[in-house]
């Protein structure tokens, strides 16, 4: 990392901090630093509180693993969506895309991840056994596989599909996301009416 030993020492605090975040290097961290020294002190303070706020506030649903400042979160808390029709998606961002679907009245199911041996990511790591539990209740059930078209999100869902043929789960539907998005396109930036086609064509998987 650029030292930059002639700067106070609380900017250059500010840029090792900026210089950790992804995609930022030494020259962008300096630029956002500099850029907030010049704000008035309200605005730095507000973004300060939004940084500090986020650790503090944000839990997860203990129903569907999404984040949330309640729990349950307000999804799985609100009796008019359809309880037994689950989205399963990567992250937070993917729930964000699908609820954009106004057709789209279930829940969800956040992963936080994908399986992904490289990462060292097991499937251990994920929130699959938690899916599985909330799975055993007999209700008809449908489950749609919402992971990205990635090698690694398909990967994920024939692991997750394979387990429930394994448990012999057969009120369980479970459908893919049709082929609408492109090969390795991230869920969380497909605009609404590809979304829509997608979720409309599921097919079962
Ligand atoms: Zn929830």
């Amino acid at each position: 990392m650029e030292d930059m030993s002639t700067l106070p020492k609380s900017i250059q605090n500010l840029i090792n901090e900026f210089s950790k975040l992804p995609g930022i290097g030494p020259k962008t961290a300096s630029r956002l630093a500099f850029y907030l020294l010049r704000q008035s002190k309200v605005d730095t303070e507000v973004f300060a509180q939004a940084i500090s706020n986020l650790q503090k506030n944000i839990i997860y649903c203990d129903v569907c693993y999404n984040m949330s400042e309640t729990n349950p979160c307000k999804i799985c808390a609100d009796a008019h969506r359809n309880h037994n029709l689950i989205c399963i998606v990567e992250d937070a961002l993917d729930v964000v895309a699908m609820d954009q679907i106004q057709s789209f009245n279930g829940v969800y199911h956040v992963l936080g991840g994908v399986i992904s041996p490289l990462d060292g990511v097991g499937p251990e790591k994920l929130k699959i056994a938690e899916l599985f539990k909330r799975l055993e209740s007999p209700d008809p059930k449908e489950i749609i596989l919402a992971t990205n078209p990635s090698l690694e999100g398909e990967a994920t869902a024939m692991y997750i599909t394979k387990q429930l043929k394994d448990k012999n789960l057969t009120h369980i539907k479970i459908t893919r996301l049709a082929r609408g998005l492109p090969q390795g396109a991230d869920l969380e930036y497909a605009d609404e009416s590809t979304l829509s086609r997608a979720l409309e064509g599921r097919q079962e998987f």
